[in-house]
């Protein structure tokens, strides 16, 4: 039995855990500061505990922070890390449990642009959605990370302190991790955590109808609704959860809610030749999409094994911006990043990327 991490918990959950240890209260508020805004990976270096204090508490407890085990450099800048997990085994997916726990890889990635530094986050080993232009999903699914995972994934890494914004649309749907992502967005949002103002993180969903609604009452980031398709029958055929919550309850979902102020909703769309880049799908999407004040960012597919579609040629994807545009809609073409170090939109795949990269 390992020790029990403290990094994501909050200073109300530290004191009761300094208490506990027959410590004075205020020092939950202290290793709240160490962890959150000195960002210290041990009870070492926090110097204004006592040694008898440190030493308590790291019979049962540790900070939990893990390190990347691995970096990849993009010629763009773009850096890949990859960290490894251990996920409690989920019975469901493993009718015969031989361990307890689940040793995964997760990736997170750092894309330099300009003035910024987005850090594009993974809150699951795998996925359980099974998207089939996915490498992610092709993985199946290996567990949900802890929101000390999450959290390893910004404090851990060389640019740490000059992240100015997150996505959290790496690995992973994190609205089937809810608890432990609300939990990361807390710590990185509240005055004793990192204190970043929620317009700096953007969370990415396929629509998990039941805690959207939670997100969308609860929390005041950005979000991203991968839509790819504006027909039903096209879009369940390329993503199993249509079925479950149709994009139409999402949109009546999104109606409620007012997107014209500080939050923000975009929708992305990975243009995929001859099957969603016609000018019926952008004239279908223009339709589906009216009354909602909304980005569309056209993504370009990264051709992965054993999948038929290749990504829409650049003058489509322009075709395709451009009927938006003139529908009132804001389009933009996403340019692609970190594509030689396999960092780029649909391939994390926990691994280093041999062999699961095609030329188009
Ligand atoms: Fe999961 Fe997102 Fe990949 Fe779909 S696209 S399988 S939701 S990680």
């Amino acid at each position: 039995m390992g020790k029990i991490k403290l990094l994501g918990k909050t200073p109300a959950q530290l004191k009761e855990i300094a208490q506990s240890c027959g410590l004075p209260s205020y020092t939950g508020a202290q290793i709240a500061q160490w962890m959150y805004k000195k960002k210290v990976r041990s009870f070492e270096e926090m110097t204004n505990l006592s040694k008898a204090a440190r030493e308590t508490l790291s019979q049962t407890y540790e900070v939990g922070a893990t390190s990347p085990e691995e970096v990849f450099t993009s010629a763009d800048g773009t850096r890949k890390y990859l960290f490894p997990v251990r996920c409690p085994v989920n019975p469901s997916t493993h009718p015969v449990i031989l361990s307890e726990v689940e040793e995964s890889v997760v990736e997170a990635v750092m894309i330099p642009d300009r003035d910024r530094a987005t850090l594009c986050v993974s809150s699951q080993a795998g996925c359980k959605m099974g998207c089939h232009f996915c490498m992610t999903g092709r993985q199946g699914f290996h567990g949900n990370l802890s929101v000390a995972d999450i959290l390893s994934q910004f404090i851990t890494i060389d640019e740490s302190d000059a992240l100015t914004n997150a996505v959290f649309m790496g690995m992973g749907e994190p609205l089937d991790n809810f608890d432990s992502v609300m939990a990361a967005i807390e710590v990185l949002t509240a005055d004793w955590g990192f204190a970043w103002s929620p317009k700096r993180i953007t969370l990415s969903s396929i629509g998990v109808l039941p805690r959207l609604k939670e997100f969308l009452d609860g929390c005041k980031c950005h979000l991203a609704i991968s839509l790819h398709n504006p027909f039903p029958d096209e879009r369940e055929s390329m993503m199993p959860v249509q079925k479950a919550f149709p994009l139409a309850k999402v949109l009546e979902l999104l109606r409620q809610y007012d997107f014209s102020g500080q939050r923000r909703v975009s929708f992305e769309y990975t243009m995929f030749a001859g099957f969603n880049d016609d000018k019926r799908h952008a004239d279908a999407l223009v339709r589906l999409l009216r009354g909602i004040p909304c980005r569309v960012n056209l993504i370009r597919f990264h051709k992965i094994p054993d999948f038929p579609y290749g990504t829409s040629p650049a003058p489509v994807m322009e075709m395709f911006r451009d009927r938006l545009e003139a529908s009132g809609i804001t389009c933009t073409i996403r340019a692609s990043r970190g594509e030689d170090i396999f960092a780029a939109c649909g391939l994390l795949a926990g691994k280093h990327g041999e062999n699961i990269f095609y030329d188009n």
